[in-house]
């Protein structure tokens, strides 16, 4: 896998700021759910997207929901402009994915670009469907990861592990790949490791809003390194 090749890291201030910092009520920080309007964009034309592209990325934000527990549930935005979190497919850029927040109309909105192209960089992705499949829909998790305010880490078992620490990416893929026989197990195969739960549980447990800040971030708070 050429070495160009990686999963970017972000930043997210928010998380430090906690709930206080984000403005919540004290009724924000007691709410049992998170909804989260989403939008995924249209990824005709884009170099490597596939129609279903779009229930992978349904499958990855249904991973985190089932994961928190009750306490997210994504919701399809009625509009881009209205979504919280925007899936963008992108056109090849040397990332798998990566996540950025931007102001619009005043509003924190998470962008999350997802290269589908990325699966075409070895010969051996592309002989095995699935495993472009898995490839896409494990980008989604990480990307989608970030967004909901999850860092890195340096587990390797971890959807979160970032290949900014080595290891073997082929094999980051290649052991979800062997966990399915079909595209629709995606849907009940978490691609989520035992510390990916906790992070995400001391999360939301600490700053219950992380996804939804109701204060401005600069607008150059690009997230790759
Ligand atoms: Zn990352």
């Amino acid at each position: 896998m050429r070495a160009r090749y990686v999963v970017v890291v972000p930043v997210i201030a928010l998380i430090a700021a906690g709930a206080a910092g984000l403005g919540l009520s004290q009724r924000d920080v007691e709410a049992p759910e998170n909804v989260v309007p989403y939008f995924i964009s249209d990824g005709t034309g884009i170099p490597g997207f596939e129609a279903q592209d779009r229930e992978l990325a349904r499958m990855a934000l249904d991973d985190w929901a089932r994961a928190s527990n009750g306490r997210l549930r994504f919701e399809e935005a009625r509009s881009e402009q209205e979504a919280t979190v925007r899936l963008i497919w992108a056109s090849p850029s040397g990332l798998y994915g990566e996540m950025r927040q931007i102001i619009d109309a005043g509003q924190v909105r998470t962008l999350v670009y997802v290269t589908p192209s990325a699966t075409d960089q070895d010969p051996a992705f592309r002989r095995d469907p699935l495993l472009r499949d898995t490839i896409v829909y494990l980008t989604c998790v990480h990307e989608l990861g970030h967004a909901i305010g999850l860092p890195h880490t340096r587990e390797f078992a971890d959807i979160m592990y970032s290949f900014g620490f080595g290891g073997d990416i082929v094999e980051y893929f290649m052991r979800y790949r062997r966990r399915i026989t079909m595209r629709a197990d995606i849907a009940s195969q978490s691609a989520l490791s035992d510390n990916d739960r906790s992070v995400l549980g001391a999360l939301l447990a600490g700053a219950p809003l992380p996804i939804v800040p109701r204060r401005p971030v600069p607008d150059d708070n690009r997230t790759d390194r």
